[in-house]
């Protein structure tokens, strides 16, 4: 069997894989991008409609012309990539500080050998199954992602008459997608009382566009014998679903719009521990899981909104790599437990990336509310200690914020965790 050795291994090539992968190459070290599609990109190449790239690069790109920025940069800093090549295992030798990888291609079964690890395999998207949808099991029922891919990238029309169910992005985007081609977008059908979307998409790709959308309403029943012929939908009204007030949409096409899930079967055989809110890998402040030497970034790391972000937090992934990478080789370990100080999230926070902070530098953390707040006030705090606040004019559960810690704030806090929450500023004044 061919075996070949790099500094580090990136898995996944979209857009927090190449950028992770640019970020270790240009510090000097071997870097090798791996990847099961034949392509650069990730979902980035199906996602044709335009919104990417207004923080990183200050124009509005599609997503393939984001990633062909991010390959020019790729390029430009020599790093190989292994297209069509699955990896199947990732096996950690703890004494030697060496990973072994074995992959699986048209070449056959090959291993890998690498000092260092970047996850960067993005996410999938849940099912039916997952959200657990009665009725009939006809044609006509997709993810919406799926669609996108058929629709962009195959060249198909999955349908003519559609319902969404679930207000994500990609349902948003889905329903101008399949409006503009000629396909009627009945509805879309929300359980929560927000939409799960960007504010911007709800706008622009269903108020643009007169498509209804349902909030607080469950999906009771999806209709049909070979293919879809409607499906049923019921209000939800203090907590409970009105099946007495259930009504029907005719349509021959559902698109699921129900959230996406972080790709870590790799991961966790791998011995590397998720967060059981995020189904991502738990990370201290260097993005470092807990298997020395393997980082995450990405959407496998957390489900993120915007790939500019997605790239900023892949070039960090990268750069605390490399770093690890140079203590090696200057004989220190630079692998041992950090001296961060643990994180969790606080009252009205869903969770934060990372789990801990490095008390001597600052520190980026990204977390979602879990309520809508104008005007809201974060908090840090250890014990009775309030350690950092910053006043934000709003937050939203659809939208991932960022918070960026100053150096020094950490400097006097003792080693008890410290707590992220979300204050309503209003009341603060
Ligand atoms: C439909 C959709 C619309 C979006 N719209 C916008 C938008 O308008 N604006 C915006 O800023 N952002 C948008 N985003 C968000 C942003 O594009 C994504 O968050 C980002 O591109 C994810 O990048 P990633 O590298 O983490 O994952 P991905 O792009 O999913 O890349 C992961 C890669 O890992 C590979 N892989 C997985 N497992 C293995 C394995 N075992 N071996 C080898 N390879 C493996 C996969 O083949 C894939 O290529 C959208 C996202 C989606 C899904």
């Amino acid at each position: 069997m061919k075996t070949q050795q790099f500094d580090a291994v990136v898995i996944g090539a979209g857009a927090a894989g190449m950028a992770a992968a640019r970020t270790v190459a240009s510090r000097g070290h071997s870097a090798v991008l791996v990847d099961r599609e034949g392509d650069l990109g990730g979902i980035l190449l199906q996602c044709i409609h335009n919104g990417f790239g207004l923080h990183r690069y200050g124009e509005e790109l599609t997503g393939p012309e984001f990633s062909s920025r991010l390959e020019r940069e790729l390029r430009q800093a020599g790093v190989p990539f292994m297209g069509e090549t699955t990896v199947l295992s990732i096996e950690p030798n703890p004494g030697e500080g060496i990973f072994s990888l074995l992959l699986s291609s048209g070449r056959g079964i090959e291993r890998l050998r690498c000092r260092s690890v970047i996850l960067a395999m993005g996410s999938r998207e849940r099912n039916r199954g997952n959200v657990r949808i009665p009725g009939d099991r006809p044609a006509g029922v997709f993810t919406a992602g799926l669609a996108q891919r058929l629709m962009n990238i195959e060249g198909y029309l999955p349908g003519k008459r559609a319902v969404i169910v679930g207000s994500g992005d990609i349902g948003l985007i889905m329903a101008r997608r399949l409006t503009l081609s000629g396909i009627e977008v009945q509805a879309v059908i929300e359980l929560m009382s927000y939409p799960s979307g960007l504010a911007r998409n709800i706008t622009q790709c269903l108020e643009d566009f007169g498509i209804p959308l349902y909030l607080s309403h469950a999906t009771t029943r999806i209709v049909g014998r070979n293919r879809v012929e409607g499906i049923e939908i019921a209000p939800i009204e203090e907590g409970s679903v009105r099946y007495d007030r259930c009504r029907s949409i005719p349509c021959d096409t559902v698109l699921l719009s129900v959230g996406l899930v972080p790709e870590n079967e790799l991961s966790s055989r791998a011995g590397v521990p998720l967060n059981p809110v995020t189904n991502g890998p738990l990370v201290d402040s260097r993005l470092m899981t807990g298997v020395p030497g393997i980082f995450a970034c990405g959407n496998v790391l957390h489900i993120h909104d915007l790939v500019d972000r997605v790239a900023e937090e892949a070039e960090r992934a990268g750069s605390s790599c490399a770093d690890w990478l140079d203590a090696a080789d200057s004989g220190r370990t630079g692998g041992e437990a950090s001296a961060d100080i643990p994180l969790s999230a606080g009252k009205n926070v869903r969770y934060t990336v990372p789990s801990s902070l490095s008390p001597s530098r600052e520190g980026t953390v990204l977390f979602r509310s879990m309520v809508s707040l104008d005007r809201a006030a974060v908090t840090l705090t250890q014990g009775d200690r309030v350690l950092y606040t910053k006043r934000v004019p709003w937050v939203r559960p659809a939208e991932m914020q960022r918070l960026d810690i100053p150096a020094g704030i950490l400097e006097s806090a003792g080693s008890g965790t410290c707590f992220l929450a979300l204050e309503d500023g209003e009341a603060k004044r």
